[in-house]
């Protein structure tokens, strides 16, 4: 009998938990240990923001889904790692603090033979004085975040109705976030809800970014061949916002919020200020700050861990100039050079570095977008690391399954605007997300498999996403067959 133990029920944790629930023995435990007694569909949560859903229709409790597939949940939080047991027990195990009502606070050593650390990001609102929910900037990060955008927005809406003008701010807010592509597509949804309650004309839309120019995405840009052109996606981004009347500033690290002011420093150095009525401003990611620690109880997080708190895995992280950056600097299995037993997937891994090139302020503030952290690519480590831990259980000498985001494509469907009739969407493939310049000279991409179209079919397709991908998590009949 094998313990697999999987730490996070997000995008990637939950993804994996399933495949390994699918293809362990009967007689294998699969554990998820999670803070949160619900699974949130995060991309939904663009919608909540607006008013569109509500927080119920994004989330389900996952302890009825797991009871029903034979998968332990834990609802508790990771503190740290022990890969090496105790002196007296060399018996991996991780320990874990309870959230669940009723065992707050309880403490526990979870045993494991294999480990997959899927704790996605700390949104670290902490790192700019004033941003984040109960300061004074908003988000849609969670469900709940996004629920609270709404109130506010509507509450906006309602003033704009009886006259009032408003000023609406949209981004990033600090200079090494990443996410934009999340954050366009709140501000897109945000322009067309202010047009459905016919409140256009009453209010500034501003998106303000650590982007180097729109449409960077932390992935360098993108180009899309059409209609015979390339074409870059700072012009695609420029051209919706123009079309829109929405205004933009880019290159910004916002280094402190206030009510109703958010003040920033330009890539060029200048201290500039922005006031506003509403700001939706993403934080930056760190890790969620595991700690490891030896036989002994020596403190090894340097070791296992980056520190930015993201886990080490199998990627080049020898500082390089951006020059000398390669594709295959990026991880392929996701496996701990330490513990070959320990499994990062997801948002919790190290990117080995930028994808962006980075920049810095003459006051060396660091200025540009952080490497792109989707949802695709999460779903797709967590199963290709499922699939690894399932074979090293069978006797393979190591993982067998691939899932280098230098070698796989990404699709992506950004919602700019809901109505069944009037909205539209964004559909991108971009292939590989990491650029590769060794095989793709000219632009890092594979022009061939690298598109975006914008239309109402896309707005169609995203719905019908939303409800794919919630079928697929609550494990449903069929589920597995849902690609990721
Ligand atoms: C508003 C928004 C919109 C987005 N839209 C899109 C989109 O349209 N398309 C797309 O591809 N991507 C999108 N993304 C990105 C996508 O949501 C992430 O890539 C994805 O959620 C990452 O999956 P993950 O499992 O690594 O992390 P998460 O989904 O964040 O999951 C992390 C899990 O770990 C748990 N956890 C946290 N701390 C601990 C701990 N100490 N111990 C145990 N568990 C812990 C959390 O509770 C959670 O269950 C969006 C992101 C945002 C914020």
């Amino acid at each position: 009998m094998a313990r697999v133990v999987v730490l996070g029920a997000g995008i990637s944790g939950h993804t994996a938990a399933a495949f390994l629930r699918k293809w362990l023995g009967k007689n294998d435990e699969v554990t998820v240990v999670s803070p949160l007694p619900h699974y949130n569909w995060i991309p939904s949560n663009i919608w909540v923001g607006v008013g569109l859903l509500s927080e119920e229709q994004v989330i389900f409790p996952l302890a009825p889904v797991y009871r029903k597939h034979g998968i332990e949940f834990k609802q508790a939080r990771a503190l740290a790692l022990h890969p090496e047991g105790t002196e007296s027990n060399p018996q991996p195990f991780v320990e874990v603090e309870w959230t669940l009502e009723g065992k707050t606070g309880q403490r526990e050593n979870v045993p494991y033979d294999f480990l997959v650390n899927a704790t996605g990001p700390k949104l670290n609102f902490g790192a700019t004085e004033g941003l984040g929910p109960g300061k004074n900037s908003l988000s849609v990060c969670t469900a709940r975040h996004a629920a609270e955008t709404a109130s506010a927005f509507l509450e906006n809406v309602e003033r704009m109705k009886r006259g009032e003008r408003r000023r609406f701010v949209v981004g990033t807010g600090h200079g090494m976030c990443t996410c934009e592509g999340a954050a366009l597509e709140y501000v897109v949804n945000l322009e067309f809800e202010l047009r459905a309650h016919g409140v256009r004309d009453k209010a500034d839309v501003v998106f303000l970014t650590n982007e180097y120019q729109l449409g960077d995405f932390g992935m360098d840009g993108l180009h899309i061949r059409r209609s015979g052109y390339i074409t870059p996606s700072n012009i695609l981004a420029e051209s919706l916002f123009a079309e829109r009347g929405i205004d933009w500033i880019t290159r910004a690290h916002v280094k402190k919020v206030e009510a109703g002011h958010a003040w920033y420093e330009t890539l060029a150095g200048e201290d500039r200020e922005i006031s506003f009525d509403m700001a939706m401003l993403l934080p930056p990611f760190a890790g969620v700050g595991l700690q490891a620690f030896g036989r002994q109880g020596e403190d090894i997080t340097a070791r296992v861990f980056a520190p930015n708190g993201f886990m080490r895995v199998d990627a080049d992280y020898v500082p390089k100039p951006y020059e000398q950056w390669r594709a295959c600097d990026w991880p392929r299995y996701y496996q701990s050079p330490v513990y070959k037993n320990l499994f990062a997937a997801g948002i919790a891994f190290a990117p080995p570095h930028p994808v962006s090139r980075p920049f810095t302020s003459p006051r060396g503030t660091p200025i540009f977008a952080a490497p792109p952290r989707t949802g695709m690519p999460s779903a797709m480590i967590g199963k290709a690391v499922a699939r690894s831990i399932a074979d090293m259980l069978r006797g393979a000498p190591g993982p067998t399954h691939t899932a280098s985001m230098a070698e796989m494509g990404a699709a992506c469907v950004a919602s700019a605007g809901a109505n069944p009739l009037k909205g539209t969407a964004a559909a991108m493939i971009v292939y590989p997300i990491i650029p590769d310049y060794e095989r793709y000279p000219e632009y890092g991409r594979d022009l061939h498999y690298t598109m975006g179209e914008i239309g109402l079919a896309g707005h169609w397709i995203k719905i019908v996403l939303h409800h794919m991908f919630l079928y697929k998590a609550r494990l449903r009949p069929g589920w597995s067959l849902i690609p990721e």
